[in-house]
């Protein structure tokens, strides 16, 4: 696997991919929609590099009677190391903003859950954070109060607005870092907003990220 974060431009960013730390039930809606409970804090988890994936590639989804759920996040590449940061120091350390898709094992999920075991098999396999690339983060004006979209086969279904999260970026980030040293090129998942559902092989997927970036990708057959 030879993963790289990319900038808009096509160029390589100068950072080695690391980790992905990924949020949970940070959108109030999504909660509700999988019948779970909003949380005080945000729930953490995290998926290693070998996750990562570009998603302009065709996304490539595991075989077998699993479905697998479209989850899609803002993601913001970490430039400087982050340890029990402040949210002014995390404002600071991000490199980038981009899209990302949080592939997910539903069915696997809540069996998972059920029995209280970890969640990776259903959320860490191969190819289950397939990421855009990167926009400067000046090119969006204000993170905690932007949006994005994605439409699955010209139907809008995602539409993701920052200043709904229950905890705003910049906190979020801070958080992440109490447990979780930030280093440059992870990358944190900040949450999907409601509307997640099934992927189908040949599914066309079409993304925004405000006006700072479009992506148009599929689902590999
Ligand atoms: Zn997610």
């Amino acid at each position: 696997m030879h993963y790289q974060h990319h900038w808009a431009s096509g160029e390589a960013t100068p950072f080695t991919a690391g980790k992905a730390v990924c949020v949970g039930r940070i959108y109030a809606d999504h909660a509700k929609e999988l019948n779970n409970p909003v949380p005080a804090k945000p729930l953490l988890f995290i998926k290693p590099y070998t996750a990562m994936t570009a998603l302009q590639q065709p996304v490539v989804i595991p075989q077998g009677d699993q479905p697998c759920h479209f989850e899609t996040e803002l993601v913001v590449l970490i430039g400087e190391t982050l340890t029990k940061a402040s949210p002014e120091q995390a404002k600071q350390a991000i490199a980038g903003i981009g899209l990302g898709l949080d592939l997910t094992l539903r069915g696997l999920q809540d069996e998972l859950k059920k029995k209280g075991h970890p969640w990776e098999l259903a959320k860490a396999f191969d190819h289950s954070c397939p990421l855009s690339a990167f926009v400067d983060a000046e090119a969006i004006a204000n993170v905690e109060d932007t949006e994005y979209k994605l439409w699955l086969n010209g139907e809008l279904r995602q539409h993701g607005q920052t200043n709904q999260m229950i905890m705003p970026i910049y906190q979020l980030l801070a958080y992440c870092s109490q447990h979780f040293t930030l280093l440059p090129g992870d990358v944190v998942l900040t949450g999907t907003p409601a509307g997640v559902g099934v992927l189908n092989p040949g599914d066309e997927l079409r993304f925004q990220l405000a006006d700072a970036l479009q992506l148009q990708t599929r689902v590999a057959s």
